[in-house]
């Protein structure tokens, strides 16, 4: 089956979050299964050289909105599959993938509108069978494919429902969307451009990255306005929990960590936490007796940071330690540099970096994640491989993949941390307590830690689902 799997972001070329990191690792996950080729803008960023991105020979033009723009594509084995790389000036030729956090590119519609004509080309070319599309970025190929005479089947993967790609209906020109397409059963939305409604609309099948997300979204607390949409549609959604690349999040062979370790020989974990302690200045020997809790990612409201800046008064005056690496919107980095200055024992680094991010997962002892929802999220996920126990609010696939410590049973069981029900600092700082005790538990704090590495969050499960859901849909008449 020849599937192409279309991703604005794919790590190692691009990264900004999870996506990235699905968009890596699950078409690996398939490969030998499907015939599996990966299609995602070249970034001006993106280091050609270390990641052995070459000219693949395909040059064309897209045209829509009564304008042309060259299309040059790349490609790369780099990851062990192919990758193929679109550059065009509008949508490469940029400091970072969409913008600031307060404000994207003005004109990403029209950078994801190159992107998704060339996906569709490349399609045609390529005589792909499956097409697999991602998020708003990626989901007006969908509407496109509409006009193929041997149009692929598509399926559309939800990542996250917050971000939908809205743009004013002004733009339908520039973007070519022909106006019989901008309705309530297209792409219309309270007199705007939805371009994720394109993926939900024109899809033959929709995932979205847990079971219990693909329940929420269909609710009014977490449909975003789409509940509506996406019930008309529930009849070919469905929920698939994400799961990890175990072989680069690998606490046994991970090039960024001090020392390694894994689950029959646990102790480089100790040797990581000392090491990263002193690297950020917590080298008095009180630091490694207390509990570390990290956080790690996008500053934004969706992440809970208001319970983390409302609990933190509280929790920094017990005997604990905590590390934030983040970025994101500009008030929380504020807030954050204010409360890292009144409490010695906070430490704060605001930007984006993976090596660092991997030696704090495996220094910690706790990782804290108080979403105000999650789809899947993948940190829990990372924190559960280094053996670091994840603090979450139940919700989305934070709800599939954690169970509560209260459910602890050492031989049958994985996959354990503090799971509160409400997202309300009261219920954070409770959990956060249950794992302070947790921490002088010595015995039980290991069993977790092991068990928990011992757990299987990998992609394979997964993986299989989607071979499944290609399977029936390319075996389904047009
Ligand atoms: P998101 O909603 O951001 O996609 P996920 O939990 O699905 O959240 O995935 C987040 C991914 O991004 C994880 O691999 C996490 O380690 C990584 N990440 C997030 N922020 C940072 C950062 N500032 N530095 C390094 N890695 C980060």
């Amino acid at each position: 089956m020849n599937v192409l799997f279309a991703s604005s972001e794919i790590y190692p070329f691009s990264k900004s979050g999870g996506l990235a990191d699905v968009a890596h690792a699950l078409p690996r996950a398939l490969d030998g299964k499907a015939q599996m080729t990966v299609v995602t803008p070249l970034y001006r960023f993106t280091d050609r050289a270390s990641l052995d991105i070459v000219p693949s020979g395909i040059a064309f033009p897209v045209a829509f909105g009564g304008k042309t723009y060259p299309v040059t594509v790349f490609e790369s084995f780099h990851t062990g599959i192919r990758t193929l790389l679109i550059e065009s000036m509008l949508l490469s030729d940029r400091d970072s993938l969409y913008g600031s956090y307060s404000a994207g590119y003005e004109d990403n519609d029209l950078r994801f509108a190159i992107f998704c004509h060339a996906v569709i080309e490349l399609a045609e070319r390529l005589a792909i069978e499956l097409l697999h599309l991602n998020d708003w970025h990626t989901a007006l190929a969908a509407l496109l494919a509409q006009a193929l005479p041997r149009r692929p089947k598509i399926l559309f993967t939800i990542h996250n429902l917050a971000y939908q790609g809205l743009f004013p209906a002004a733009n339908l020109q520039r973007l070519g969307i022909e106006a019989r397409y901008f309705t309530m059963e297209g792409v219309e939305f309270y007199g705007k451009i939805n371009l994720m409604k394109a993926g939900i609309a024109y899809a033959d099948w929709i995932t979205t990255v847990s079971p219990t997300y693909a329940q929420e979204i269909r609710t009014k607390t977490l449909g975003f306005g789409l509940e509506g949409f996406l019930r008309h549609h529930e009849s070919k959604l469905s929920g698939v929990l994400n799961g990890i690349d175990v072989r680069h999040f690998n606490p046994q062979n991970d090039p960024a960590l001090y020392a390694l370790y894994d689950a029959e020989n646990p102790g480089g974990k100790q040797v990581n936490k000392a090491r990263f302690l002193q690297s950020i200045g917590l080298d008095d020997p009180l630091f490694l007796d207390r509990p570390l809790f990290i956080f790690i990612g996008r500053m934004t409201i969706y992440k809970g940071i208001d319970l983390i800046i409302e609990a933190i008064k509280t929790f920094c005056s017990w005997p604990v330690s905590f590390a934030l690496l983040g970025e994101g919107e500009s008030h929380y980095h504020n807030a954050f540099v204010e409360l890292a200055h009144e409490h010695p024992n906070i430490h704060l680094q605001i930007g984006y970096d993976e090596s660092l991010s991997h030696r704090m997962y495996a220094a910690a002892d706790f990782l804290v994640m108080p979403s105000l929802f999650e789809a899947c999220g993948l940190n829990q996920m990372i924190a559960m491989r280094y053996g670091t126990v994840p603090i979450v609010h139940k919700t989305g696939g934070l709800a599939d993949s954690v169970y509560d410590m209260s459910r602890f049973e050492e031989e049958s069981s994985c996959g354990h941390g503090f799971c509160f029900e409400r997202s309300e600092t009261p219920y954070l700082l409770e959990a956060m307590h249950r794992a302070l005790t947790l921490y002088h538990d010595r015995k039980l704090l290991e069993a977790t830690r092991v068990s928990n590495m011992r757990c299987d969050v990998s992609f394979a499960k997964s993986a299989q689902t989607y071979l499944e859901l290609y399977t029936k849909l390319v075996g389904q008449a047009a």
